[in-house]
């Protein structure tokens, strides 16, 4: 079996689009979900420690017992959790995704954004 990794918005709409890109993407089976409204904001302002100790015990678990080696993490248009404008929840994707390669440096981070046609784009 293998796995992918994503820390997506809780939002029901962004679900089975990143889950379907990952695989292809990655070819992995799964994708292991870790979800919270706004994710992006949790990890890129690092204020409450107890949602980003939260995010990272589902991490450990994906990529020490799934052997995960790719997380993604999601942005999207008309989030109700981080309802900012794309070019500041770009910046804030910037952040979360330094934030996970610091911590796992045994993983590939990718920054997705999913748009107002709920199509997935990789952020570099
Ligand atoms: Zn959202």
């Amino acid at each position: 079996m293998s796995f992918a990794t994503v820390i997506n918005c809780m939002d029901g709409r962004t679900q089975l689009p990143v889950i379907e890109y990952l695989k292809g993407r990655f070819g992995v089976e799964y994708v292991d979900s870790i979800t919270e409204p706004g994710p992006i904001r949790i990890l890129a302002e690092q204020t409450n420690q107890r949602l980003l100790d939260s995010i990272c015990v589902r991490l450990d678990i994906s990529v020490d017992k799934h052997k995960s080696r790719a997380v993604a993490i999601v942005a999207h248009h008309d989030c109700t959790g981080n309802p900012l404008p794309k070019k500041e929840q770009l910046e804030q994707l910037n952040k979360a995704m330094g934030y996970v390669a610091e911590h796992y440096p045994e993983v590939t981070v990718l920054g997705l954004w999913v748009d107002d046609h709920w199509q997935v784009s990789e952020i570099s």
